[in-house]
């Protein structure tokens, strides 16, 4: 259990720079893009520490066949090993779809700061569809949180992989 955060508020007077925002979305778009390459779902992510990508990742189930390899899992394993420490704070983490339960939950352990996220899953989003895990006033870590960052670019690379799939199988 973590005692040192208790009773501190995430400071919400932060400026935020909604171009800067799009700028690391489009990245994560774009490694979205690469996974659909790849054959598996289109999400990807990038964490962020002042300003700096600090780990990317994409959604690689498939090719590792591992069922824990989600986009943001990915980029965040990578930004502890980059920062050194598993302790994320300070690190916003731009995803291009709204984090499961099991990354929502991710996030808060790894004290993530904030989190960027672009289209919402109305089937199994925990940050605001189904619940809303990094806000959860009963845990002792807390987000900031944006959705809806380039949602519908994020949203049409799903909603393209998915027809495509459907239509290699109807022609099967
Ligand atoms: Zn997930």
């Amino acid at each position: 259990m973590d005692y040192e955060s208790k009773g501190r508020r995430f400071e919400s007077s932060r400026e935020r720079n909604t171009d800067l925002d799009a700028s690391f979305m489009r990245q994560a778009l774009e490694l979205a893009q690469q996974a659909a390459a790849l054959g598996e779902v289109p999400v990807g992510a990038v964490a962020v520490k002042d300003g700096s990508i600090v780990g990317t990742g994409l959604n690689r189930r498939e090719i590792d066949k591992d069922p824990f390899s989600h986009a943001e899992l990915v980029a965040m394993r990578r930004a502890a090993e980059t920062l050194g420490v598993w302790r994320l704070t300070g690190v916003t983490v731009y995803v291009t779809l709204e984090p499961c339960a099991m990354c929502a939950g991710a996030l808060v352990q790894s004290r993530v700061t904030r989190l960027v996220f672009g289209a919402s899953d109305p089937k199994a989003g925990a940050v605001g569809s189904l619940y809303d895990l990094a806000r959860e006033p009963r845990h002792n870590h807390r987000l900031e949180v944006t959705s809806g960052v380039l949602a519908d670019e994020c949203g049409a690379v799903l909603t393209q992989f998915f027809k495509a799939l459907r239509q290699r199988r109807q022609d099967k």
